[in-house]
């Protein structure tokens, strides 16, 4: 079994999930008392939000890339970014390691593809669903087309993200309205919604909607799993 390397912390409430998923995957797999090697580099999130909305994106890439070196360091065989937002700054990562980056596009497109979609809606921070470092790869790398909510709806989703979400915070009140937005991108014709923020899935559940989601978090951790057990 090959050994993980996880970036987490981002927030820590998403990195408790990505461990569970990857620990019960594998003893899913492999049976008995088996459980995943995983080395962990939590960061302090406040430091990373700072970086985020004062747009110092290259010391956060140093940050990332830091981390990244010290994983491969202490054995790990790839790497993973555990949030969609740090993903804008994954070339950076990717410069400084010779450890192959799990993006966390690739197995969420790759799903979405499998079941036979092919217009999604994406929900995430305002950097994800604003900008093109996942949007892109959606589209260029997947061809898929993705739709994403207006402005206001973006704000709202923003601060559900990092005033509640990523401080453990469910409020039902931002449930509902995180619904509303997920229902209102089926209208405008999504076939199905990405979690393109890995607490997403700690207030959007399966059958919350009439469409099927893709959890960033759940996919990724997923094909964590899939790399290190695959010969
Ligand atoms: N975990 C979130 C994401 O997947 C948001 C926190 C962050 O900005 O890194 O984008």
């Amino acid at each position: 079994m090959k050994t993980i390397g996880l970036i987490g912390g981002m927030s820590w409430e998403s990195t408790v999930p990505y461990y569970q998923v990857i620990n019960r995957a594998v003893a899913a797999r492999l049976g008995g008392l088996h459980s995943a090697k995983i080395v962990l580099y939590s960061v302090d999130f406040a430091e990373v939000a700072l970086m985020q909305s004062a747009g110092r994106w290259e010391q956060a890439g140093a940050l990332m890339a830091d981390a990244a070196e010290s994983l491969e360091r202490a054995g790990a065989d790839m790497v993973l970014i555990g949030a969609n937002t740090m993903h804008k700054v994954a070339a950076a990562v990717e410069a400084r390691v010779r450890i192959p980056l799990l993006h966390i596009v690739d197995p969420t497109a790759e799903a979405i593809r499998a079941a036979g979609h092919t217009t999604i809606g994406l929900l995430g921070t305002r950097f994800t669903m604003e900008q093109d470092f996942c949007k892109a790869r959606f589209a260029d790398k997947h061809g898929l087309k993705v739709l994403v909510p207006p402005a206001e709806s973006r704000d709202a989703l923003h601060r559900i993200i990092y005033e509640e979400l990523c401080r453990g915070v469910i409020r039902e009140e931002s449930r509902q309205a995180s619904e509303g937005i997920t229902r209102d991108l089926l209208e405008a014709g999504a076939q199905c919604v990405v979690l393109g923020c890995t607490e997403l899935g700690l207030i959007l559940k399966d059958g919350c909607v009439p469409a099927p989601l893709f959890d960033t978090m759940l996919l990724h951790a997923q094909a964590a799993v899939n790399a290190a057990l695959r010969d």
